[in-house]
């Protein structure tokens, strides 16, 4: 058995796969190749491998550094350094949201397509389309879930009576939202706002009106909740 302790330090942080950051590293094992081993050198090099070890983690790494009479910048000699495993390259988002976008594991591939493509029409404040899209999420989300029907308002706020004063349900999208609202998924002035994009959204009434930022960012925020209620915590039966 080998005993494996510290030797030496790495002089400057390197990149730890464990740490998942540039951290002091220890090495239990230095091999090095310079100019002077090889006398038919006409120039200087130093080449040196490392089994590392991270001083926070203790994961075991492997580090090469080289340097030659070349690698001098502004008076300061430089090394090409090179760590196993190897720094990830950070990928740079294609496109970068100003509005917070969340970012969601559970929920449908449809769902999420329509909720991102929600977002950009959001930022380029095609607030109509933004309206059009959440309508076809809360659509979604009435299909998934077992709300099938709800009550219905009428225009000052109170639930519509049949002839028989009943309470009268629909299953359309008005009704569902409603539902969703009974089902305690939404609270009642969160219904409303939906009403509004429910209406907003109908890309087939003739007299489009275009929705206030505010009203849509409020309805992307409910819509948020949903996903997280309905996919992600998987509180809501879905059907399948
Ligand atoms: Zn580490």
């Amino acid at each position: 058995m080998i005993i494996i302790s510290i030797q030496g330090k790495i002089e400057g942080k390197i990149y730890c796969s464990t740490c998942k950051v540039k951290t002091n590293h220890g090495y239990i094992l230095k091999y090095e190749e310079t100019s002077n081993d090889f006398p038919e050198a006409d120039f200087q090099f130093a080449d040196s491998y490392y089994i590392t070890k991270c001083l926070g983690c203790d994961t075991v790494a492997f580090f090469r550094e080289y340097g030659d009479e070349d690698m001098v910048y502004l008076g300061e000699f430089e090394t090409d350094k090179y760590v196993y495993p190897e720094e990830p390259v950070v990928e740079v988002p294609t496109v970068n949201y100003k509005y917070d976008i969340q970012y969601f594991k559970n929920a449908p591939d449809t769902i999420l397509e329509l909720y991102k493509q929600v977002v950009s029409c959001y930022e380029l404040r095609h607030y109509l389309l933004a309206a059009v899209g959440l309508r076809m999420i809360i659509e979604g989300f009435c299909n998934d879930t077992s709300i099938s029907d709800g009550y219905i308002l009428d225009k000052s706020g109170n639930k519509k009576l049949d002839q028989d004063k009943k309470e009268m349900r629909k299953d359309n999208l008005e009704g569902r939202i409603n539902g969703m609202e009974e089902a305690k998924l939404i609270t009642p002035i969160n219904a409303g706002i939906l009403q509004q994009i429910r209406h907003l959204g109908n890309a087939t009434v003739h007299e489009l009106e275009v929705p206030k930022k505010s009203t849509v960012k409020k309805a992307l925020n409910i819509i948020e909740d949903l996903i997280r209620t309905v996919y992600e915590y998987k509180e809501i039966k879905i059907n399948d």
